[in-house]
């Protein structure tokens, strides 16, 4: 078997996400697209066009932008190219020849991907219509067999995924094998479009990005703000359960810090340049973690005083290509829920299965079910020794059995420095994302000297983790925003009740309703806008408010409310104290 041409973002046929079946269907599809768009489009060059996660693309040059008109008219060709049935045809050929058939052609890009196929590989055409592709590589029998599909949209793409490159126009689909499966699929893309956290943040004022500012530098509104207020609120009090350790660290540092710590050497493609204070390079801190080391270092430590767990929502500042941020879940400037726990070499399981304990209950009051994974030694570049990495694999592993929490390995997966434990949450669209890890150092301790005095009186190394649960409250709450379509629980959100008022007359009674709730700590507001009480509902409604309150006189004579919650309907009339009571509980307990 040749080896493919090296397609950009190519996925293996065998590790395919859905199997080989869907390779082969979503592949022959980018073929079905690409030979519409030359029956339609004569003068475009084709460049090459893999299928993808969900879907598959193909890139095209060509001087005019292709417009959602063209796009339905290329989905109608490739209607027709299937009714057709024509077989996709495979071929062997030689170089020589496959160079004069692209020169003739004038494919450049196909010209391209020959020249890097390497010279033990042979060369192969599959044929279906009027394309001819450069392919190793499996199709359906014919053009009949792509199943159910769809053109979705068209973007702009640096041919070979480089900047300076020209700009080609990808046009992307998506092919199932049944018309249900691709419903099911188009349904699933809509979800998660309205439960897109940037228009969400936006409609809900919670968050915001501005140019003047920088991209990936991220405003928390007030509303936002008090969101993250409430999850941080929840995050400290789990950590002072567990014996940890507040710590406040400054943002930017001497270069001679990131010079002991490695991470000039190391990450500087991700720290921002030196600025000079008194002759002196100080960079904005990429990580909380040499601070922790010297607070820990600025006294001698017994082994009786271990383990000590420093605790710090620490922001830090890494560059990323302006190409790859999104919204809060990909910035330049944020948050991490970061720790650092020094302790021995026999403390060390413990240490582990307490994270693991403090991760679920976090995440389990978030909502989410998550997967393990354990990662281990990378096969080449790596620091300390066998002895070493196969000590604290073994403690990771340990602490993931003692909980019951099943795993996958990843092998080769750590850092350099350290075997870690990665986390993955589910969200309801039943998505993947990575938010808490945890790890053990094998290398900073070293560099810095970190040490105890043992029980002999000699000094040890002390054995380190990092670790960060929710990873950074800016990502947690862009992915928590998708999670929950911004139906925030009772606990977090914002505004917690709406008081309307039926009419005026109920003016009185409902500000004084709102200033008792938010006199005993509940987030109440009232709505005295000179407006229908029809659209005051419905703006609490798009506001996501959990409770509204109307009330009326016969309310305000009887000292009672009749609340309605969000999603569930009418609550029975009950007297405003006793509402209070229950949002009150609800709010403590983070039970709604
Ligand atoms: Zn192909
Ligand atoms: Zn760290």
């Amino acid at each position: 078997m040749s080896s493919a041409p090296p397609l950009l973002d190519r996925p293996d046929v065998t590790s395919y996400p859905g199997g080989e079946a869907l390779y082969r269907l979503r592949h022959s599809a980018a073929h079905v697209l690409a030979t519409a768009v030359i029956d339609l489009f004569p003068d475009v060059k084709v460049a090459g066009g893999p299928p993808v996660e969900n879907g598959f693309y193909y890139d095209f040059s060509r001087a005019t932008p292709f417009t959602p008109e063209d796009l339905e008219k290329i989905e109608a060709r490739m209607r027709e190219i299937v009714a057709e049935k024509q077989p996709f045809e495979y071929r062997e050929t030689t170089r020589e020849e496959a160079q004069k058939f692209f020169e003739a052609a004038g494919e450049k890009y196909k010209l391209h991907f020959l020249s890097v196929i390497p010279p033990d590989s042979q060369v192969t055409f599959y044929t279906n219509g009027r394309f001819v592709d450069l392919c190793r590589g499996p199709h359906v029998v014919d053009t009949g067999g792509i199943g159910a599909f769809k053109v979705t949209h068209v973007a702009g793409a640096y041919w070979l995924g480089h900047e300076r490159n020209e700009m080609l126009q990808r046009i992307y689909g998506t092919a199932f094998p049944t018309q249900a499966d691709l419903d099911e699929y188009l349904k699933r893309v809509e979800e998660a479009l309205k439960r897109d956290h940037r228009k969400l943040g936006r409609e809900l004022d919670l968050f915001s990005v501005h140019e003047e500012i920088g991209p990936g530098l991220i405003l928390w509104h007030p509303k936002g703000g008090m969101v993250r207020h409430q999850m941080e609120t929840f995050w400290k009090e789990e950590h002072l359960k567990r014996g940890y350790h507040f710590v406040y660290t400054p943002h930017i540092a001497s270069e001679k810090l990131y010079e002991i710590s490695g991470h000039l050497q190391n990450y500087a493609d991700i720290m921002y340049a030196p600025m000079d204070v008194d002759g002196q390079p100080y960079r904005p801190k990429p990580m909380n973690c040499p601070g922790h080391i010297l607070i820990y270092q600025s006294k001698k430590h017994s082994y009786r005083e271990l383990p000590l767990r420093y605790a710090e929502l620490g922001t830090v500042y890494r560059y990323e290509r302006s190409g790859v941020l999104h919204g809060m879940e990909r910035v330049r400037g944020f948050t991490q829920d970061d720790s650092h726990i020094f302790c021995t070499r026999e403390q060390l399981a413990d240490e582990i299965a307490g994270i693991l304990d403090l991760m679920d209950t976090l995440l389990q009051k978030f909502g989410y079910e998550y997967t393990c994974y354990l990662a281990t030694r990378p096969k080449e570049k790596y620091l300390g020794t066998e002895e070493e990495w196969s000590f604290a694999t073994h403690a990771l592993k340990e602490a993931l059995e003692r909980r019951g929490l099943p795993y996958e390995i990843d092998e080769g997966g750590g850092a350099f420095y350290a075997p870690k434990i990665d986390v993955k949450l589910k969200d309801a669209l039943g998505r993947e994302w990575q938010c808490p890890t945890i790890q053990v150092d094998l290398n900073l301790p070293k560099r810095f000297g970190v040490v105890y005095t043992g029980s002999d009186g000699q000094e040890h190394e002390v054995v380190m983790l990092h670790r960060a649960l929710l990873g950074s409250l800016e990502r947690f709450m862009g992915i928590y925003i998708e999670h929950t379509g911004a139906e925030f629980p009772v606990w977090l959100a914002p505004v917690q009740v709406a008081v309307i008022p039926a009419n005026p007359k109920a003016f009185d009674y409902a500000g004084d309703t709102a200033k008792m709730l938010r006199e005993g700590g509940v987030r109440a507001t009232v709505d005295l806008r000179d407006e229908k009480m029809g659209a005051k509902i419905r703006d609490a409604e798009l506001e996501k408010i959990p409770y509204m309150l109307v009330v009326g006189p016969r309310e305000a004579d009887a000292g009672t409310v009749s609340p309605r919650r969000k999603g569930v309907g009418q609550l029975e009339v009950m007297p405003r104290e006793a509402f209070m009571a229950r949002v009150q509980q609800e709010s403590r307990d983070r039970s709604a």
